[in-house]
Parts: structure tokens; sequence; C-alpha cells
């Protein structure tokens, strides 16, 4: 196995205007003794030190699996289309990669085919859906308007119960991860593993977090309430598929929204009292009480396993 220094050499050799920069370096043999010794380790490092080379370079070398959590989309892509391509290609050591977005990313089977679509943009959907092999976001030309309503949601979702679990296009991608000797996740699938005793991601015995200030609020965001106009109206649409009466709520729920300069953009704790009002009185004009009941109720009342876990899900 090469030394370190001695694989910097090969970038330099492979990459026109590679530098070499001693931060990088010792990032790197600071990142190989934490992983090597299994210690943990905190670096706070400036832009221009080329960070991800500085962890992935170790984690590759390493030969352990490597879980990489960063915040956003675009770091993903940058890690896995540009960073470890490239590295697969100079660096002696073979190794695979993979990359697991959040479930909001794929197309869910199972709500497109509750959807009711119509229109030139939903034909183009279906088009695009006939072809795809990844079912994912990323791929598509145009994002549709509707896209929040078939895409998957672990809220809205039955695992291995689900009728289009074998060809998921989210299950599919997931069975391959283990595979995988780095995988790049997001902090929230990384905190749902934690959350769920590590049973969202595949084992992994070394964990590299980059973007790490952005933790917390990914934490707020998942241990918390989350209120959104799409989320009311996919729950408003399904109470209605449940044969509720409801369509008289979108537009106290549109009304609300619109006026969406009080919500706030990233998780706020405690709520303010202002803001806690207005959400309690909104609960009352959706009749939430009264729905959860009414749908409890249903549930007792329903002849068909597939219609009790409908309504059970709409509850929860
Ligand atoms: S398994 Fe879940 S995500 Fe996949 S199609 Fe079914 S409901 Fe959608």
């Amino acid at each position: 196995m090469k030394t370190l220094s001695g694989i910097f050499t090969i970038l330099g050799k492979n990459l026109p205007d590679y530098e070499e920069r001693p931060q990088q370096i010792t990032m790197a043999e600071e990142v190989f003794r934490c992983l090597t010794k299994e210690k943990n380790l905190l670096i706070e490092a400036g832009t221009g030190v080329g960070k991800s080379f500085a962890y992935l370079i170790p984690a590759i070398i390493s030969g352990e699996k490597t879980i990489v959590s960063t915040s956003s989309l675009a770091l993903q892509d940058q890690l896995v289309k540009k960073d470890l391509a490239f590295l697969s290609r100079v660096l002696p050591q073979k190794f695979s990669y993979d990359l697991l977005k959040g479930k909001n990313n794929y197309l869910c089977r199972k709500r497109l085919s509750d959807y009711e679509g119509t229109g030139k943009t939903y034909e183009r959907f279906i088009k695009w859906m006939s072809k795809t092999k990844k079912g994912e976001k990323g791929e598509l030309p145009f994002i549709p308007r509707f896209w929040s309503e078939v895409c998957c949601d672990s809220q809205d979702c039955n695992g291995k119960l689900c009728p289009f679990y074998e060809e998921c296009f989210y299950y599919r991608h997931y069975r391959k991860l283990h595979k995988a000797d780095i995988l790049v996740v997001n902090h929230h699938l990384l905190i749902y593993d934690l959350l769920s005793d590590f049973n969202v991601l595949p084992f992994h015995k070394q964990l590299i977090i980059d973007e790490a200030s952005d933790v917390d609020d990914v934490i707020a965001t998942v241990l918390g309430s989350t209120i959104s106009h799409s989320r009311t109206s996919w729950m408003l649409y399904r109470l209605r598929s449940l044969k509720i009466i409801v369509d008289h709520l979108f537009p106290a729920a549109d009304l609300f929204f619109r006026k969406k300069a009080v919500i706030p953009s990233r998780p706020v704790f405690p709520v303010p009292p202002p803001e806690r009002e207005r959400l309690k009185k909104f609960r009352e004009e959706l009749a939430l009480k009264k729905t959860v009941s009414t749908l409890k109720k249903n549930k007792k009342d329903a002849v068909d396993e597939e219609m009790k876990d409908r309504i059970e899900t709409t509850i929860r």
C-alpha cells in the first residue's frame, strides 16, 4: 500500500491544476490516524484545504466500510460524480462507492398509482417514468409541481407490506448499498439511522461527517414537528380519498400558507407564542381531533386490510 503522501503525488500526476497543499496532507494523516486507531476526530478546515480528498483518501485506503454524510445535495453529487469517480480511476486500491439520497428524491410507485393526474406535464412524467431505471428526481428534465405528491415519503410507506415493494425504486437501490465500501448519504438519513438503532443504513465501521455545522438543524427537523403546504395538501387529498369531506378545508390551508412570512424557514425552538396560537387555530380550523376520531371509527368498521392500513397511515 502506498503512503499518503505517495497517493497525493498520484493526484498531482493526474490532475493538471493540482497544487500540493501541506494542510491537506496534514488533515489526511490525522483522519487516517483516527480511522486506524478507532478514535474520534473533529477538524475545522477553511476553504481551499481540499477537505474532500483529505478524508476520502484515508477512508479508501483504510479498506473499511465508511459512511460519508453531508447536508447538501450539491456536495453529495460532487463527491460521487467527481471526487470518488476520479479516485476510483487513479488510485491503485480498488473500491466501490454509492450514493443514497433522501427518500423524497425517488419516485414512489404506490403514491403515483393513487395520484389522479391529468394534462401534458403529467403525460410527459408518465413517459419518463416508463423509461427510468432509477426513478430519481435528479434525472428528470423538468420537476413537475406534483412531485411532492408522488415521491417516496417515510410517513406514507409500508415498506415490505407495500404491493410495489419488489419494484420500488428506492428499495431496489437500497438493497445494493451493502456492497459499497464508501457510501455517501445525507444528514437526515444519518440521524434516522441513529434513532432507529442503526436500521436505516447498511453496516459501516467508519463515519465521516462533512458540513457538520448543519447537523443540529437536521436533528431539530427530525425530532421536531413539521408543517408545510405540500404535507397539509397531501393529508387533505388523502382524507378525501378516504371519503372524508374536506373540500371546504383546501381554501383554509391555502390562506394559511399564503401568509407564510410568519412561518420560519428553519427549525425554531421554542415555537414563539404568536406562532403557537396561529398553529392552534389552524389545527382547530382543520378539525383534526374530529377527523382523527372519525378515522378511528372508520378503521374499526373497515372490512378490508388495505383500507385499515391506509387509515392507520393517515392517522399517524
Ligand atoms: S415501498 Fe414505500 S416508497 Fe416504495 S413504492 Fe411502496 S410505498 Fe412507495
